[in-house]
């Protein structure tokens, strides 16, 4: 098999992965509002996690490209946030300001996932057991995106498994950019930092500006916050386990 045939079908089993995140949604009652706000909460504490550990990637390459595309990436979900912002729009079974939420997240979510898809290339470009971690990495941490978009989604009236097509739809970037990107490595290098930073930025936006105050109106302040923490304890766990990503 030519080596950007494997990169493709992992990084699309990358992004299959984000649509197992909604999974657990199933078996949890729209209406246990303490539950759904807990998900939220592991979630919140997962992406945030992953955002720094994408920092941290991008920082060890370019210092510089990161932080800037950190606040490229503010700027970017800043500007679309507000431009959405009273606008009543419909999407897919969601109408009103839930259906504004729901689209700004999935608009952030699948735009940080082209950084995403040219680190998997990237990464293949240095070795193949370097690509297979990263691609290991970063189909774990789709899983709680995945959850993320569901909580979103689900208790505002959307069935689980369209949830879950959406969240494979908010990771399609991944197996799209990572061929490119592993076959014309010199020119996506440069630029990896700066995706990372983007990346990083919209998903800790997210988590401040969606998750946490979601979390918050319909969990209690301590246990939601004690969730959280225990969120980002095991995220950090598996990262260090699988050699810190
Ligand atoms: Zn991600």
């Amino acid at each position: 098999m030519p080596e950007w045939l494997l990169v493709l079908a992992l990084a699309t089993l990358t992004a299959l992965a984000t649509g197992l995140g909604p999974l657990p949604l199933i078996w949890v009652k729209k209406d246990n509002k303490t539950l759904l706000a807990h998900g939220t909460a592991i979630a919140a504490g997962l992406m945030l996690s992953a955002s720094f550990n994408l920092l941290t990637e991008g920082a060890s390459t370019g210092l510089w490209r990161t932080v800037g595309g950190l606040l490229l990436g503010l700027a970017f979900i800043y500007l679309s946030d507000r431009w959405l912002e009273g606008r009543d729009i419909e999407f897919a079974d969601l109408k009103g300001a839930g259906a504004t939420q729901a689209l700004v997240f999935l608009g952030v979510m699948t735009l940080h996932s082209f950084a995403e898809g040219i680190s998997v290339g990237v990464a293949f470009g240095g070795g193949q057991a370097f690509g297979l971690f990263i691609a290991l990495a970063i189909a774990v941490h789709n899983i709680p995106e995945g959850l993320a978009i569901g909580v979103g989604m689900v208790p505002r009236g959307m069935p689980w498994w369209k949830a879950s097509l959406w969240s494979i739809f908010s990771s399609l970037p991944q197996p799209l950019l990572a061929v490119p990107a592993f076959l014309f490595v010199e020119t996506f290098q440069p630029a990896l930092p700066v995706g990372l930073g983007v990346a990083a930025g919209a998903m800790i936006w997210m988590v401040t500006a969606e998750l946490i105050p979601n979390a918050l109106k319909d969990g209690e302040r301590m246990s939601i916050a004690a969730t959280l923490t225990v969120s980002v304890a095991a995220m950090t766990a598996f990262q260090g386990i699988l050699g810190g990503v």
